[in-house]
């Protein structure tokens, strides 16, 4: 049986945008008759807020979109919150530790931000890591860490990273164009990287759809799974809704957030009616039920390309 997920982070408002995100990891697991996992990714305290993660599973729920696991439903891999999981995330790092594969990271945000200006490939993780700090020796370590307390970084492989998304076809990265990255911030935080892979295996997740936008995030997920010795979900990374000036579609294009629209009186069977006429599943906006869409939902019908919500969208949503 598949088991797919949503896994917000409570730092925003639901909208078109990433509610689209949940329809459609939703469809992909409800066509096949799977099981759907809700996820709060509330790692980073200080960005999220409770009362938003009520808000965004009241607003899946009245969209239709329901989860068989999740923080007010309870199952077997609970707690489904992040905030509650730092045992799993502290023995993971132990892991990678004892491996060899971690590495303490000195350098500061002015540092990193000078590497944003060289010409290295811009990820939406930043800039490539260097590896400045990789091959430090006990003495400098020593030295610095007098100054600073450290990040730790996980060593990528060298090596190519390829594999298959779902809906993006065959994907490679070549060894360094990724970089290093961070699994523990200086201030302790647990990066997301290393906690999805944590979370995603221990929930026994087999399919991940995400946003396009997180596809430099997948090589590196990968070489965690495989240092960490579990085997990788699938991954379906689907174009983005754009706002008109090309940027990811965020509340600044103007675009309504779910609560708004429902206050506003628009039916929830409209508002799933545009998300799927923005994602290729309907020809034009009309009313229909996540449900309805189940049954025949394919990842082909979804467009290859970002789908621009410009203002006549927004005019159209608005006067439903
Ligand atoms: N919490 C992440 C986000 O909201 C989830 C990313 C993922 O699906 O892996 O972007």
């Amino acid at each position: 049986m598949i088991r797919g997920r949503y896994a917000p982070t409570p730092s925003g408002e639901l909208h078109v945008g990433n509610a689209r995100t949940a329809l459609l990891a939703w469809l992909q697991v409800r066509s096949a008759g799977g099981a759907f996992i809700m996820r709060l990714e509330d790692i980073d305290k200080p960005r999220s807020r409770p009362e938003l993660a009520r808000q965004a599973l009241a607003d899946l729920r009245w969209l239709g979109i329901d989860w068989d696991e999740g923080p007010d439903a309870g199952g077997p891999f609970g707690p489904y919150v992040q905030s509650g999981r730092q045992a799993l995330y502290d023995a993971a790092i132990e892991r990678l530790s004892a491996k060899g594969l971690l590495y303490p990271c000195y350098c500061s945000r002015a540092e990193l931000a000078a590497v944003a200006s060289a010409p290295h490939g811009l990820s939406a993780e930043g800039p490539a890591y260097p590896g400045t700090c990789r091959h430090l020796n006990e003495g400098e370590r020593r030295e610095r860490a007098q100054r600073k307390t450290p990040s730790l970084r996980f060593a990528m492989p060298d090596r190519t990273i390829a594999f298959h998304d779902l809906a993006a076809g065959p994907q490679s990265f070549q060894p360094g164009e990724n970089g290093d990255f961070v699994v523990r911030r200086a201030d302790g935080i647990i990066s997301y990287q290393l906690a999805v892979v944590v979370d995603d295996a221990a929930m026994k997740i087999t399919d991940v759809l995400r946003g396009h936008d997180l596809m430099d995030s997948t090589p590196r997920q990968l070489a965690l799974y495989e240092a960490l010795g579990q085997r990788p979900p699938r991954f379906a990374h689907i174009p983005l809704l754009l706002g008109s000036d090309g940027k990811r579609l965020a509340k600044r294009h103007g675009a309504l957030s779910i609560r708004a629209m429902r206050e506003n009186g628009i039916g929830s069977e409209t508002v799933i009616g545009a998300m799927a006429a923005m994602s290729g599943l309907l020809d034009r906006i009309e009313p229909v039920t996540a449900r309805e869409l189940a049954s025949c939902f394919s990842l082909e019908l979804i467009p290859k390309q970002p789908v621009v919500v410009d203002d006549g969208w927004l005019r159209k949503l608005r006067s439903l």
